[in-house]
């Protein structure tokens, strides 16, 4: 039994599952917080770069890159796991696998009009399990 997802600390029942997604809170240009909900992250471990990169309850390989840009898989029905380099003719270029990686699919997305919870995030006060999204585009 895996302790995964966590929220909190605690591990989440079925119905917390089912309310989906973890949040994160995103300010955009005009200054305005955004709570978005993403998809739950897949809890497999991959050999070599930890946690795996999917959905949970994706399809297929379980994958992440390692730090050095390899491409880390682990088929675990059939319990064997590897990493092919990226000049590899079995390399999986990130941008082909961006569209399954469990940050890329938002569920939903609120903005945040309670005073008290805008001075929270302005603060930089976070409570656990909760992240800030920086665009790019802002920096
Ligand atoms: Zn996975």
């Amino acid at each position: 039994m895996k302790s995964c997802p966590v929220r909190g600390g605690q591990q989440l029942s079925e119905n917390e599952m089912d309310e989906g997604g973890q949040f994160s809170f995103y300010k955009d240009a005009q200054g305005r917080w955004w709570r978005t909900q993403m998809p739950w992250r897949c809890c497999e471990e991959v050999m070599f770069s930890g946690q795996c990169q999917g959905l949970l309850n994706h399809e297929g390989l379980h994958w992440a890159y390692s730090s050095s840009g390899d491409f880390c898989w682990n088929n675990s029905l059939a319990g064997y796991s590897g990493q092919t380099p990226p000049d590899h003719e079995d390399y999986r270029d990130p941008l082909l696998m961006r569209p399954l990686h469990y940050t890329q699919k938002e569920l939903d997305r609120f903005l945040v009009e309670d005073p008290d919870e805008i001075a929270r995030l302005e603060a930089g006060d976070l409570e656990e399990g909760e992240s800030t999204i920086i665009s790019i585009e802002d920096l």
